[in-house]
């Protein structure tokens, strides 16, 4: 009998497990085991032939038409050629060699079905044929007839075949062959899912669940197969995150409660509009995290405009309050930059202690950053250090060893996605006297599950409203069939200028030979995207919009490459209204806060991510003054890209639009690069799919963690979960 962990050489031979092993990663038995077929076919159900795409390797099942054998001219080679067809579509097969030599021809004729398996290519006719697909020297099986030997009638009719991800040189029914062999000889010891939860859910045994998925008889226990399986993907998954949430809540930190008649109530009392009832809610709830004695693991997620700035800077005042200090923390200087002057503006007096017309209760907030100059930089160090600042706002330079701080209660991660693990790890070493409290705020929306597995180490507060009287934003792509819009364009940002407002216009790219790192990554280019022309960039449109489209007016370019002086120049121009229009790249998607600006023109929008589009239309419609934002398109009607963007352009539903969003990626891109492997441990799951699932498991999960925090009770499934964080390296745990 064989484990899980017993190299599959040990029971296929070596030449079968190299073959695995080097085209598709399996190792051991678990490997092969947990290899699901891709897809299943039922004898009935020929596969549809139309959609095949060329240059795929494929497994189809299909009726022989016609079979064909003919010489070459001048050649002492044999051509056969053997039709097959769905129904209506059909494929041809080719054979070259010497008459009578394969097997091909003894076993095809008309009538025979099989599983056919090779790449598929073009053959376009000279002469104009019509153009036919065809694989060439496929690989292929016949399916037993009905009534022949070993077949019975009914079991035959209802057979359903896995059609598995094969590889060159080891087709669907090799691999099927392989994981029958495994599967007869699997020792899988104890059942790893507690007993009492599988009753509970109805779920099967795991020994079951395989056979079932690898050969399920019927559609029904395929169904239970999957079930399960996904069960503990969901479930192990959570056993992971439940325990970090319990070690990271277990730690001492120094509890904050609200003091009354401090800074926090001095701030409430001088806002300038009243707080959604969200914010208050979600307010009340760090609020109540920060009186603890464990440190908080929070995130705070909202769309665009939710306002969750003012959350974060009501938490930091109640920790300030508490004689401590907070640390914001955001993904680029432009932020940082942005965070300061928004947080400086907001507090007011509050934030001059120390300063003639300084509050008495004011506290300081200074600006750290890696590239500011010494003399500033000292000065901010050494106030952080003396603890005279009570907030310190800065970028990744924040997190280097010599920035000290007196006594650091909470940080605040801005746009998490772009910091790790690690770095937070860094920064709770500097508080004394127990780990600082943590609070993530995500850029864009995220669905619940995704939060529930990304960030599943953290409890969740959601803004689910916008602030009242936020004027609306209105979206409208400008396509290549209407060359007038493009010219409107312009115009419009003409009028708005007139009128005292100011616009964006972002490119993806920066042009004239850059480097782009700095900037915002763009996602990389699509399947659509070969062959065409270098995006839209910022330095090559310049001269176009100065001398040609928007003569006369001031415009400013802010982008990645700038010296950070000057990028923050500009932004201090453009935020004093001294700039009309930003030509930028997507330095400007997260947090930028102009209210006076109310247009947004996207060049290429297509070349964007639908929730980057959404996080950057986000930029206007800010403040009273309804947005306008237009994205600019050489995309065909009804392409896929265009799809994106109208679905942009109909809904300003952030939440929504992540789902799309993720609904176009696959899973590991979801999860982030570490899934993106061969070895995901998320094989079934959909994270957008199987909510209930996910849910369920979390709670289940949560509740055996609290009982048995290191699964003593629970060997084999201590066991799994080891298995599965060695799979991944904890690559996407440690990214929340
Ligand atoms: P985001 O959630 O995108 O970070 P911000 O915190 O930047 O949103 O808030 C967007 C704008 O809305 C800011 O100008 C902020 O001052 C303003 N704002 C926040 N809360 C409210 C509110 N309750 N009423 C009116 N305006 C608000
Ligand atoms: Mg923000």
């Amino acid at each position: 009998m064989a484990k899980l962990d017993e190299p599959l050489r040990n029971l296929l031979g070596a030449k079968t497990a190299k073959v695995l092993a080097s085209g598709l990663e399996l190792h051991t038995v678990g490997d092969l085991v947990h290899h699901y077929p891709r897809r299943y076919a039922q004898r009935g159900e020929l596969t549809d032939l139309d959609g095949l795409v060329d240059g795929e390797h494929v497994t189809v099942m299909a009726e022989v038409t016609k079979v064909q054998g003919r010489t070459i001219p001048r050649s002492p080679g044999y051509l056969l050629e053997v039709t097959v067809s769905d129904g209506h579509g059909t494929l041809k097969l080719t054979f070259f060699g010497r008459k009578g030599a394969w097997r091909a021809e003894k076993e095809l004729s008309p009538g025979v079905r099989g599983l056919f398996s090779g790449k598929v290519t073009t053959y376009r006719p000279r002469g104009g044929g019509r153009p036919q697909r065809q694989l060439t020297h496929p690989e292929f099986r016949v399916l037993p007839e009905e009534g022949s030997a070993g077949a019975a009638a009914r079991e035959f009719a209802e057979e359903i075949i896995p059609i598995y991800p094969a590889t060159k040189g080891l087709e669907s029914w090799k691999i099927e062959e392989c994981v029958q062999i495994v599967l007869d000889q699997l020792d899988l010891g104890p059942d790893p899912m507690p007993g009492p939860i599988l009753r509970r859910h109805g779920l099967i045994g795991l020994g079951e669940a395989l056979r079932g998925i690898h050969k399920p008889r019927d559609w029904g226990e395929l169904e239970r197969a999957r079930r399960r399986l996904k069960w503990d993907e969901a479930f192990v998954l959570q056993i992971a995150l439940a325990q970090r949430r319990k070690a990271a809540s277990a730690l001492p930190a120094k509890p904050r409660p609200r003091v009354r008649g401090g800074l926090l109530d001095a701030f409430d009392a001088a806002l300038p509009f009243t707080l959604t009832e969200g914010q208050l809610q979600v307010g009340e709830e760090i609020a109540a995290d920060l009186s603890g004695e464990h440190p908080m693991h929070r995130l705070l997620q909202g769309d665009v405009g939710a306002g969750k700035t003012v959350v974060a800077l009501r938490a930091m005042l109640q920790v300030v309050d508490g004689g401590g200090q907070a640390a914001l923390l955001a993904p680029t200087e432009v932020l940082a930059q942005q965070h300061y002057r928004s947080i400086t503006a907001m507090l007011g007096p509050l934030a001059e202690a120390g300063r003639l017309g300084g509050a008495d209760k004011a506290t300081r907030v200074v600006l750290l950053t890696g590239s500011q100059g010494a003399k500033a930089r000292r000065q901010a160090l050494l106030e952080a250090a003396s603890g005279e600042a009570g907030i310190v706002v800065g970028t990744h330079a924040l997190l280097q060893e010599h920035v000290q701080f007196a006594d650091l209660g909470l940080v605040v991660v801005d746009e998490q996605h772009r910091f790790g693990v690690e770095q937070r790890d860094a920064l709770r070493e500097k508080a004394a006297g127990g780990r600082p409290h943590v609070l993530v705020m995500t850029a864009t929306p995220i669905p619940r599950t995704v939060a529930m597995t990304v960030f599943g180490d953290l409890e969740t507060s959601t803004l689910s409203q916008l602030p009242s009287g936020r004027a609306e934003i209105k979206t409208f792509v400008v396509p290549p069939e209407r060359p007038a819009f493009l010219a409107r364009t312009w115009e419009r940002i003409r009028e708005e200028v007139a009128q005292g407002r100011q616009a964006y216009i972002v490119c993806p790219r920066i042009g004239a030979q850059e480097d782009e790192e700095d900037d915002a990554p763009t996602p990389p280019p699509g399947p659509d995207d070969e062959g065409r022309r270098a995006p839209v960039a910022v330095l090559d449109l310049l001269p176009r919009l100065e001398e040609e489209l928007l003569t006369g007016l001031r415009i400013g370019v802010l982008h990645g490459k700038l010296p950070p002086d000057d990028k923050d120049a500009v932004m201090r121009r453009f935020a004093a209204g001294e700039i009309d229009v930003l030509l930028a790249t997507t330095v400007v998607e997260v947090g930028v806060d102009v209210p006076n600006a109310t247009v947004m023109v996207i060049m290429d929008a297509d070349r964007f991510g639908v929730s980057q589009l959404h996080q950057l239309r986000g930029r206007v419609g800010r403040g009273s003054l309804p947005g306008l934002c237009l994205l600019v398109t050489d995309a065909e009607p009804g392409s896929r890209a265009r799809q994106r963007l109208d679905a942009v352009a109909s809904t300003t539903d952030g939440f929504a639009l992540s789902r799309l969003d993720l609904e176009q990626r696959r899973e590991g891109d979801v999860l982030g690069a570490a899934q993106a492997g061969r070895h995901s441990s998320l094989r079934l799951l959909t994270l957008l799919k199987d909510e209930e699932l996910i849910r369920t498991a979390r709670t289940e999960a949560t509740a055996l963690v609290e009982a048995d925090p290191d699964l003593q009770g629970h060997a084999a499934l201590a066991a799994e979960l080891a298995v599965m964080l060695d799979e991944e390296r904890a690559g996407f745990l440690e990214k929340a």
